[in-house]
């Protein structure tokens, strides 16, 4: 279980997560919607340990541990794995590099480690359910990448890992239809292989084409100040957020 407490959060002094509760289960799909500007990014990037991103109160834990003051390195090797909103350039590391070092370094779910020629072919099995090319995977990671394609590294980078909990910030952001459905049937495989628990973050109601939320939480100026079902998207589709009513 994927467990944050009230939890408070500062970027350079401003607060910015003003209580947040939310239990994530294996297994579990859950869609987090909100205004511009509500910290959405922030709660995730608070999950990651993102420096800079200070907790002042409350808890997170993963699976009974508290990660609350742990770096990002331990927290992946608890299974946590982030999809950025705006995934990170690095010139000089190729993408095939970056996630050998990644993979091999790992100790969730084993600390295998794989020979390069084994793990490319390991890496093309998993490109392929994306449609990203070899050509792609020997360039620099993100560098000069389009949006949609920064996104697909994302969504390779999770699949390669094999994560137990998935926070995906906005990844259906800028993806045309096509890859739409790619990075979604990939999402998808992994809920289904195991017992994974997955956070979507979005704007788009058309996320529901691709999956099926157990929760949907609308986050407003530092709270979920409403948690439902599918339903909720329909409602701030029609409505906006301005219409959701927070008193039940
Ligand atoms: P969302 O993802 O829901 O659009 P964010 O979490 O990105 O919202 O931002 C929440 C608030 O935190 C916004 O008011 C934003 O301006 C502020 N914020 C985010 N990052 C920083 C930063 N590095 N410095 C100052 N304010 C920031
Ligand atoms: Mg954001």
């Amino acid at each position: 279980m994927l467990e944050i407490k009230n939890l408070f959060c500062s970027i350079n002094n401003k607060e910015i997560l003003k209580g947040v509760d939310f239990t994530i289960n294996p297994g579990e799909t859950h869609i987090i919607m909100g205004p511009n500007g509500s910290g959405k990014s922030t709660l995730a990037s608070a999950l990651s340990g993102k420096p800079g991103v200070i907790l002042t109160s409350g808890s997170i834990s993963i699976d009974g541990v508290d990660i609350t003051k742990e770096n990002p390195t331990k927290r992946a090797n608890l299974g946590l794995f982030l999809a950025f909103q705006y995934p990170m350039e690095i010139p000089g590391v190729s993408l095939s590099n970056a996630l050998r070092l990644a993979y091999n370094n790992k100790t969730y779910p084993t600390d295998q480690k794989l020979s390069p020629v084994k793990f490319r072919k390991y890496l093309k099995e998993k490109a392929e359910i994306l449609g990203i090319s070899d050509s792609f995977l020997e360039r620099n990671l993100n560098e000069g990448a389009s949006g949609g394609e920064k996104k697909k590294s994302e969504i390779l980078q999770m699949l390669v890992l094999s994560p137990k909990y998935v926070i995906l910030d906005e990844v259906d952001s800028g993806l045309d239809v096509d890859a739409l459905k790619k990075v979604f049937g990939a999402i998808r495989d992994i809920g289904d292989v195991g017992d994974i628990g997955i956070v979507v973050i979005t704007h788009y109601q058309r996320i529901l084409k691709y999956i099926t939320p157990d929760f949907v939480h609308i986050m407003v100026e530092g709270k979920i100040v409403k948690s439902g079902g599918s339903d909720l998207v329909q409602q701030i589709e029609e409505g906006g957020y301005q219409k959701i009513d927070v008193r039940e």
